[in-house]
């Protein structure tokens, strides 16, 4: 098993720096990987990003929900980062910008906010994990 990062992350970053096993890339280009990415190969399960993560983004793969339900964040509106499944893709044309765990702007155009209690199945966002570090579909470690 590994754990995976959903299209509820914001690039947020904190999970790559606690990661022991430095398994977590931030995806490049951001058009086209616009999360950060765990190898499912050398994730070890520790659960130590799932903490990390404001976003609450990361799940153990078993565990990604099929009916996730959206709840306001800090006083907003809970977003997705370009989520794969087909559902959202005409409402994928909201700006973001805010700031990642070192104070950096982030900045992402191809966002959905959520209504409170807007279910989604975030379980579409699963196979980018693997894809990313797949030779000949994503750029892997080379996108450090
Ligand atoms: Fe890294 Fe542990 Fe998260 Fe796997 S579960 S990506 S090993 S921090």
């Amino acid at each position: 098993m590994t754990h995976i990062i959903t299209s509820l992350c914001l690039r947020d970053g904190g999970c790559i720096e606690v990661c022991p096993v430095e398994c977590i890339v931030p995806g490049k280009p951001e058009t086209e990987w616009p999360w950060m990415y765990i190898d499912p190969v050398t994730c070890i399960d520790c659960g130590a990003c799932v903490p990390e993560c404001p976003w609450e983004a990361i799940f153990p793969e078993d565990d990604v929900p099929g009916d996730y339900v959206a709840s306001p964040k800090d006083g907003n509106p809970r977003r997705l980062s370009a989520p794969l499944d087909p559902t959202y893709a005409d409402r994928l044309t909201e700006h973001y910008e805010g700031h990642n765990n070192k104070g950096e702007a982030v900045v992402l155009d191809r966002t959905v906010s959520l209504a409170d209690g807007e279910k989604v199945d975030l379980r579409a966002d699963i196979p980018p994990n693997y894809d990313f570090f797949k030779e000949g579909v994503g750029p892997g470690y080379g996108a450090k």
